[in-house]
């Protein structure tokens, strides 16, 4: 499907959602990198240097994961050219901007994978940066990070951390209630990065503060966090209030799909996002995150000791079809949740994350039941992704009232 030229080229005949609703039998041409037009059936251009018909296939924007360790049994942290695999295996799936997510360790050793990071974003450009999740956690709400590494905010070990990135440091997840973490949300902003509430105990009063001082976002809302209660509503009840963005696990594990029901609710709230370890694609097995043994089993990774769920086997457009299929989403608000909403998070809602003019044409070719048939990024078509069954029969029955099912027992996407 490549013509190896820069002139224009038309999709046409394709289910196109944009940001003002799906155009049925439309049209996307693309110059170069960017999207230079959108329409429907009645004035698709004529004679294009080069026409690619979608026969009724949906177009997304691509997908951008905020929150990703790994992937194709590729662990972000082993090697740079296991990052750089993960970040490809994403690719596969749709995905075509990523943070890369690090999880606590030793400082030199963050300082390295940043590294990396600024490296294989300069390299590939998928890779938007960083997104350090940890080490100023709090060890109450840790999950399968590694309490040895967890640290307390501290003004020059940020500034560390900054500076290694090189200028790629995109998203920083912290615990509000740690002493110096009010302080640490101002250094973030100043370092150009966004600031995540998460892995935290907080109580609603101390999220609120960190919303105060400018955090937009909530690390996986409901993991890694105190429940909500109606006394207590902590950071759920402070991020669903404030209207925060919320990034949501939709892998039918992590939280009920009626849980992403709930936080889309609002538009624009809902994030989706892998939190994928490198076990994703890879079936069952035994794997490791950050030093710590974990164990797949039925599409699920728990910590061998605590059995605490260690990140997700998930993929962006096993996400999406969940969002459709079990939490009942409209296509338009999964895609929005899977590309337009990371993509404001971020600050890059005019260059991608939607199918407009002058975007980049980061687009996503998704058959009837939504599995990923052609990815382009920046305008170029990619690596035939993997054919990932859909699977849509073997997933819950959730036509049936909430009260009557149980949570899935496997992922089977
Ligand atoms: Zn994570």
């Amino acid at each position: 499907m490549t013509d190896g030229s820069t002139k224009a080229t038309l999709l046409h005949s394709g289910r196109i959602v944009t940001p003002g609703g799906v155009l049925d039998d439309g049209w996307v041409t693309i110059d170069g990198s960017r999207i230079t037009g959108v329409g429907g059936r009645s004035d698709t251009p004529r004679n294009p240097a080069h026409a690619v018909d979608l026969g009724g296939r949906w177009l997304l924007p691509g997908f951008v994961d905020l929150h990703m360790h790994g992937g194709g049994g590729n662990d972000v942290t082993a090697s740079p050219d296991a990052m750089a695999a993960a970040v490809a295996f994403h690719r596969r799936h749709g995905t075509t901007r990523t943070l890369v997510s690090l999880v606590a360790a030793p400082l030199a050793d963050l300082e390295r994978q940043l590294g990396w990071i600024a490296d294989l974003a300069t390299a590939d450009e998928q890779v938007v940066g960083a997104h350090l999740e940890g080490p100023f956690l709090a060890e109450a709400r840790c999950g399968a990070q590694n309490p040895q590494y967890l640290r307390h905010p501290e003004p020059g070990e940020f500034a560390r951390l900054a500076a290694a990135a090189r200028g790629r440091l995109r998203s920083v997840t912290l615990a509000p209630e740690l002493p110096g973490a009010l302080d640490l949300v101002l250094d973030v902003l100043a370092a150009g990065a966004v600031a995540a509430i998460g892995h935290t105990d907080a109580t609603y009063a101390q999220a609120q503060a960190a919303i105060a001082r400018g955090a937009t976002l909530a690390t996986h809302l409901f993991n890694g966090m105190r429940p909500m209660h109606h006394r207590e509503p902590g950071v759920v009840g402070a991020a669903l209030a404030a209207d925060l963005a919320c990034e949501v696990i939709n892998d039918g594990i992590h939280v009920h799909p009626a849980i992403t029901t709930m936080v889309a609710r609002s538009p624009g709230r809902l994030v989706l996002v892998t939190d994928a370890i490198d076990a994703a694609g890879m079936g069952d097995g035994d794997v490791q995150l950050g030093g710590q043994p974990v164990v797949v089993r039925d599409g699920q990774a728990r910590l061998a000791d605590s059995g605490s769920l260690a990140g997700s086997t998930l993929t962006m457009d096993a996400a999406v079809r969940r969002a459709v299929l079990e939490s009942g989403l409209s296509i338009g608000a999964a895609s929005a949740a899977a590309s337009a909403n990371p993509a404001r998070v971020l600050g890059q809602g005019a260059k991608f994350g939607a199918i407009a003019l002058g975007l980049d044409a980061d687009l996503v070719v998704l058959d009837d039941r939504l599995a990923v048939e052609e990815v382009l990024l920046a305008g170029q078509w990619q690596d035939r992704p993997e054919r990932n069954p859909v699977g849509t029969d073997k997933l819950a029955d959730w036509s049936r009232p909430l009260t009557e099912r149980a949570l899935p027992s496997r992922s089977d996407m």
